[in-house]
């Protein structure tokens, strides 16, 4: 706690609760007394972390970054934080994130920027930015953060940690504030794949509060990551593996030192024992298109709640209720909200539906047929995770589209519904961190662990 305070001007925490936490902490102490910490599921007694702002919490405020949701609070716990709760974690508050999770950057927060703690002049990521900021820091260990489009491998890229974003419908969306529901997902942000398995185990698993949860039995991430393949040897612990490299996330726009970190992190893949083989994802482009049409759809609709009359913040003069919505919405969202909300109503609206959305649900498929392809002949996917380290702050922040394009190689793995994370593998110009995305086949999170783990 007197860390987080020390690292305020970080930007990564909007809300502390001391008391609270230490409460939490008292409780995780009886418990250890009483032996539970050996016992299995124990792991996690009285390890301190905080939640992304955009899981709604029952004992701290939610804002999702956002003014429409200042001083709101939820009448009960998303399931993650229920299921961490119960797992005996200490939360220390919320943190900061892009205005209901829309960004690359964290510039987007209604309550002000993260900071890359490796250098504040430049931007953590986003939208997790808080989240990562918070573990890069060592202000907690570990983080709960959520991807729709690589929100969770993107800033853990951008702030060298580890992140994994799991296969849609592992982890619960109950209480997790939608953006776009049909690529929203929950994930640990933590410093090493061990962390996040033990994270994970504990926040996935079935919940029937959510109609696309995967009716699947409790996951033991950490056994799943330690398992020794078949014929795997001390030296060379991914032998077998094949690893599939696309020549599409290696494309022009890619940096020259991301480009040399990510080699190296596949040469280190090939002494460990992996084989790397060359797969094509020849969509791979055409997943931002897709992805900027399927999300702001899905995000205008969901967006609609907040009317001035459920939630949050209410327009204080108004002459009539349409009146009331406008000046309350008009007051309480940010640029980049109001832009996606703009987008996704045209892309639906009578006349353009058939010529965007239908069209860009079409090439989702089509995206998701490439990587089984792929995955025909290999076992992970291994590239980039950003096409740069991360941006000077302000850099992105005038020109969105330049923003999207940096969204490249993490959409086509959202738009899929597969597990993907990132795992530090060097560094890049001005010494900032660079990530090394692994991709896995759908419910392969112990394969992408374990793959990260002998990295580790
Ligand atoms: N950067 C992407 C966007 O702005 C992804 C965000 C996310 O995963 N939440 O939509």
């Amino acid at each position: 706690l007197a860390r987080v305070q020390a690292h305020e001007s970080l930007g990564a925490f909007l809300h502390v609760d001391a008391d609270a936490a230490l409460a939490r902490a008292d409780a995780a102490d009886a418990r250890l007394a009483a032996g539970q910490g050996s016992q299995p599921g124990g792991a996690l007694i009285g390890i301190p972390l905080a939640h992304k702002d955009i899981y709604v919490t029952a004992d701290m405020p939610t804002t999702a970054g956002s003014k429409i949701l200042a001083n709101y609070r939820s009448p009960f716990d998303a399931t993650v934080v229920a299921r961490l709760n119960e797992a005996g974690t200490v939360a220390l508050g919320k943190l900061n994130c892009d205005e209901f999770a829309m960004g690359s950057a964290n510039e987007n927060s209604a309550y002000g920027p993260a900071h890359n703690p490796w250098d504040a002049g430049r931007v953590p990521g986003g939208s997790s930015g808080g989240s990562a900021t918070a573990v890069a820091a060592r202000l907690v260990p570990a983080s709960t953060g959520t991807d729709t489009g690589g929100s969770i491998r993107q800033p853990a890229s951008f702030t060298g940690i580890t992140g994994i974003k799991p296969t849609y419908g592992v982890c619960s969306r109950y209480g997790m504030i939608a953006f776009a529901s049909s690529l929203d997902q929950a994930g640990p942000m933590a410093r090493s794949a061990e962390d996040c398995s033990l994270l994970l185990s504990a926040m996935s698993g079935f919940d029937e509060r959510d109609a696309t949860s995967v009716q699947q039995p409790p996951q033991d991430f950490h056994a799943q990551m330690l398992q020794a393949r078949d014929g795997a040897t001390a030296a060379q612990p991914l032998k077998g593996l094949r690893i599939g490299v696309a020549a599409e996330f290696f494309p022009q726009g890619l940096s020259a030192d991301v480009n040399s970190a990510v080699r190296q992190g596949l040469a280190e893949l090939e002494k460990l024992g992996a084989t790397l083989v060359d797969v094509s994802l020849p969509r791979t482009e055409l997943a931002i298109p897709v992805y900027y049409i399927i999300a702001p759809a899905e995000a205008s609709s969901n967006l609609s709640r907040f009317d001035g009359v459920r939630f949050g913040h209410r327009a204080e003069k108004y002459t009539d209720l349409l009146d009331m919505y406008k000046k309350t919405r008009a007051e309480g969202f940010g640029p980049e909200v109001k832009r996606r909300i703009m987008i996704g109503s045209y892309v639906l609206s009578h006349g353009y539906y058939d010529a965007y959305y239908l069209q860009a649900q079409k090439l989702r498929r089509m995206i998701a047929d490439d990587f089984q392809q792929a995955f025909a002949q290999c076992d992970v996917i291994a590239g980039p995770v950003a096409p740069s380290v991360a941006w000077k702050a302000g850099e992105g922040s005038d020109d969105p589209v330049k923003a999207y394009l940096a969204d490249i190689f993490t959409l086509p793995g959202s738009l899929a519904g597969l597990p993907g994370m990132s795992v530090p593998v060097g560094f890049g110009e001005g010494g900032m961190p660079v990530g090394l995305q692994l991709i896995g086949n759908y419910f392969k999170e112990g394969q992408l662990l374990h793959t990260a783990h002998a990295l580790q």
